[in-house]
């Protein structure tokens, strides 16, 4: 019989996972309240509905053998009942729930030994408790924070100022020398597959990330490390599905678990095209019971997120697509969202070549030749 998979959220990381599906003989539903959400073209059906609206969770559940999520912030009570009721929630409700609030996440690292920053709870509105814990630190809130948003660095209490007025812990600003990223695919029988850790690259100019790049430029003994502390953090949240574990390295060269994203991640997108297996490879695998695949890169590989340029929105305009395609190489993605707004992640390129010079090189190069824009100026 063929298998049918569920996924709540219909963006970029459902669309991506569908050919994978696919490939598999499988079939892709996905939950999502846009119709023309990036993934609802391609896949097999569409549910309409919010991601945490329990009527079209149930009829989601109702339509597919096995559900996962390519967002946190969805419904876990209901999928938790869905799952009761008898179709597999993977990963866990419960640890979607514990994961996407950052707080639940740090205490969990404490009680298992995982090596993180000193953390505490505070209240936004108590500055005494800012002082208390010491500066420098970052503030966190524990719910609703992505790609920057609900961190804010404090270097003294001067800083105060600009704290956020939610719920929030507050931890101890780490001195990284590096920030890596290791994508670990875990299958319901325990089987583990690690990617190759993947460096963020930041621009020292602009002090904003450059581009991903793997493998990463760090010792074997590290990148062993990095890989074995992934691959620890998942074993012992007992997590099945796919998960994203950042990492800091520290100048003396010890890792520390920053965060876990419970779903495929931005930073193992290159995959597609730099491994044998790819992030959604292994995702389809082990969400159809199947063996995880090898997770093999043969060459060095980049990654560029694709956000939509400052000055313009409307409809999405890919300039210089011509030229970044001629470059050795590079394979772009674009999202498909029809809207372009400034800041929005709307696709990605990667890039493979012999040598971590020449990916570099060829990154900077498509990334000069390429940008996403809407079409009309602000
Ligand atoms: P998000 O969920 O928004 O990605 P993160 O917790 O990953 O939030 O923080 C975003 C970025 O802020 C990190 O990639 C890192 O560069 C910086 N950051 C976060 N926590 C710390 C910390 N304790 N010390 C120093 N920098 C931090």
């Amino acid at each position: 019989m063929t298998k049918r998979i569920g996924v709540v959220g219909g963006g970029q990381l459902a669309r991506m996972l569908q050919p994978e599906v696919t490939a598999l003989g499988a079939t892709l539903t996905v939950l999502d309240p846009d119709a023309h959400a990036p993934a609802c073209a391609n896949a097999d059906a569409n549910v309409l509905g919010g991601y945490h609206d329990e009527k079209a969770i149930f009829e989601l559940a109702s339509r597919v053998d096995v559900i996962t999520v390519e967002l946190e912030d969805v419904g876990v009570e209901a999928l938790a009942r869905v799952r009761d009721a008898g179709t597999p929630v993977y990963p866990a409700p419960e640890l979607i729930a514990l994961i996407r609030d950052k707080l639940t996440q740090k205490q969990a690292y404490e009680r298992l030994g995982i090596p993180t920053a000193p953390f505490v709870e505070v209240a936004p509105d108590d500055p005494q408790a800012f002082d208390n814990f010491g500066y420098p630190l970052v503030q966190k809130t524990r719910t609703g924070g992505y790609d920057g948003r609900g961190v804010v660095v404090m270097d003294s209490s001067a800083d105060y100022a600009n704290r956020l007025d939610a719920p929030s812990f507050v931890e101890a600003k780490v001195d990284a020398r590096m920030e890596l990223a290791v994508m670990v695919a875990r299958g319901p029988n325990g089987e583990c597959a690690v990617f190759e850790p993947v460096e963020m690259v930041v621009d020292p100019d602009l002090n904003l990330l450059d581009l991903l790049l793997t493998p990463a430029r760090i010792s074997d003994e590290l990148r062993d490390s990095a890989k074995a502390l992934a691959e620890r953090v998942i074993t012992e949240l007992e997590g099945v599905g796919l998960f994203g574990v950042e990492l800091f390295v520290t100048h003396k060269d010890a890792l520390l678990v920053n965060e876990i994203a419970p779903r495929a991640h931005n930073s193992g997108h290159h995959s597609i095209e730099a491994c044998q297996t790819s992030q959604f490879g292994q995702q389809a695998r082990l969400l159809l019971g199947l063996p995880l695949g090898t997770t093999d890169q043969p060459k060095p590989a980049a990654l560029v997120n694709l956000i939509g340029a400052p000055g313009f929105q409307g409809e999405t305009v890919a300039e210089g697509l011509a030229d970044a395609l001629a470059i050795p190489g590079v394979t772009v993605h674009l999202y498909g969202k029809t809207e372009c707004r400034p800041g929005r992640k709307m696709g990605h390129f990667s890039v493979v070549a012999e040598t971590v010079t020449e990916v570099l090189a060829n990154a900077r190069a498509a990334k000069r030749a390429l940008s996403i824009k809407g079409k009309q100026a602000l």
